[in-house]
């Protein structure tokens, strides 16, 4: 008799939707997890013929899928979730999000806004995020903790104050950050100068110059509305991608959110420059930005992925509504319902998230040798019943409320809607407590 190969985990009882090349479903299936690593991937009977695990999840029955990769989000805003509605974006901004973080934004704020921000992530099926905020060392710290995979980034504005200064100080701290998670798989720092229109020419190209050094990802926001659009060529005679491009800053490592309003010529750039998308649909229709052409950008080939953006402008980061948003944003401005079909907009949430984040060989699918960063969902429920089709029912049917369980890099961060690897009563109690002084303030 064959003596069994002992694995650490198997998830079995599953319909493993792959989200591979082939895009393979297994039904019946399990997934065998190794250290950090998927070892294997097959039929129950096959996989339990061949390993014995010390840990058994039984999916009974429900989807596991790659965990979800939100590509732009704001953490911390999470603590302003719901403060200002019904605003146009440059007001939303100018007039209460800026005098609020200025007044409010702290370490004690940062941590945590994170731990809210993350919390609700991990009850919803993100297993890898990308940050842009303030006090991003009280962000690293708290996902740490957490466990999830996180890309964090020192935003950077330079219209308030001494340019020189600011970068200086930006620098500084990116520069601890790197020196600090630069042995953490799980934590990746990135440069972010927060738009063209808060950042100078000089700090723009200075942060890529820095970001290109230490082969960083640079992300930005782009193109997000018509105010910022008009203002840029009116100020610099071209678009707003034009600009970044006359400057050098976009290439393949330029990550760029929102991507609302491009012409031709822009989505043309995009392309060359092999950049990479982060659409936002629900941030774009709160804020009434406006649809980001993600079926012209589909047909040139250029990577989109999904962003949450932060909570204050969604106003959650549920990555499940985001891909329902998505969908059905790209067919009601194009008239046109076989835009962004249901297995693209899952495409979107996983693998093309990973690519925007240079992480496509590790995560974004489920296939050997990729870091065992997986999700269950339970399948078992009256809106998800009868199935006909699983890529339609997550992205027009499920919401984060249906993961059950979520592994990140082998281990389990969140069993049975349970949080693992930290306290949340004690996160909702803080967060409620800051939300308190705003308020009284
Ligand atoms: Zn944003």
């Amino acid at each position: 008799m064959n003596k069994k190969k002992l694995v650490d985990i198997i998830v079995n009882n599953a319909v493993v939707l792959t989200i591979n090349e082939s895009d393979d479903i297994i039904k019946d299936g399990s997934v065998v997890i190794q250290a950090d690593r998927i070892l294997d991937i097959g039929k129950n009977i096959d996989i339990n013929e061949k390993y014995q695990a010390k840990r058994k999840i039984n999916a009974r029955g429900g989807v596991v899928m790659p965990g979800l990769v939100n590509t732009h989000t704001h953490l911390a805003m999470s603590l302003f979730r719901g403060m200002a509605d019904d605003l146009p974006l440059d007001k939303w901004l100018s007039e209460h999000l800026f005098p609020a973080e200025k007044k409010f934004v702290d370490e004690e704020f940062s941590y945590w806004g994170s731990k809210l921000a993350l919390s609700e992530m991990m009850l919803s099926g993100t297993t890898t995020f990308c940050d842009m905020y303030f006090f991003e060392k009280e962000a690293g710290q708290a996902t740490k903790e957490a466990g999830m995979r996180g890309f964090i980034g020192e935003g950077v504005v330079s219209e308030f104050g001494d340019e020189d200064e600011i970068f200086y100080n930006k620098i500084k701290l990116t520069a601890e950050l790197l020196e600090k998670y630069k042995k953490n798989t799980l934590i990746s720092i990135v440069v972010e100068p927060h738009s063209c229109y808060t950042c100078s020419k000089k700090i723009l190209i200075k942060l890529k110059e820095y970001a290109k050094e230490n082969n960083l990802l640079y992300i930005i926001h782009l193109a997000e509305t018509k105010k910022e659009f008009d203002d840029v060529k009116k100020k610099f005679g071209v678009s707003p991608v034009e600009y970044l491009d006359k400057i050098k800053v976009l290439d393949e490592k330029t990550l760029a959110a929102h991507c609302v309003w491009l012409n031709d010529n822009d989505i043309e750039i995009l392309r060359q420059r092999n950049v990479k998308v982060s659409h936002c649909p629900k941030s774009n229709m709160k804020l009434a930005s406006g649809a980001a052409p993600i079926g012209k950008l589909f047909e040139k080939g250029v990577v989109v992925s999904l962003g949450t953006d932060g909570s204050a402008s969604n106003n959650n980061l549920d990555m499940f509504s985001e891909m329902d948003y998505a969908a059905k944003l790209a067919k009601v401005t194009t008239l046109n319902p076989e835009v962004a079909k249901a297995k693209e907009v899952v495409r979107m949430a996983t693998i093309n998230g990973a690519k925007a984040l240079g992480m496509e060989n590790e995560i974004g699918s489920l296939e050997l040798g990729k870091k065992a960063d997986l999700i269950i969902l339970d399948f078992n429920k009256p809106h998800l019943v009868p199935v006909y089709d699983y890529y339609s029912h997550l992205v027009y049917c499920a919401s984060g409320s249906d993961v059950e369980t979520s592994i990140i890099n082998g281990k389990v961060i969140l069993e049975n809607r349970k949080i693992k690897t930290f306290n949340l009563e004690e996160t909702i109690e803080k967060s409620n407590s800051i939300a308190e002084k705003i308020k009284t303030a």
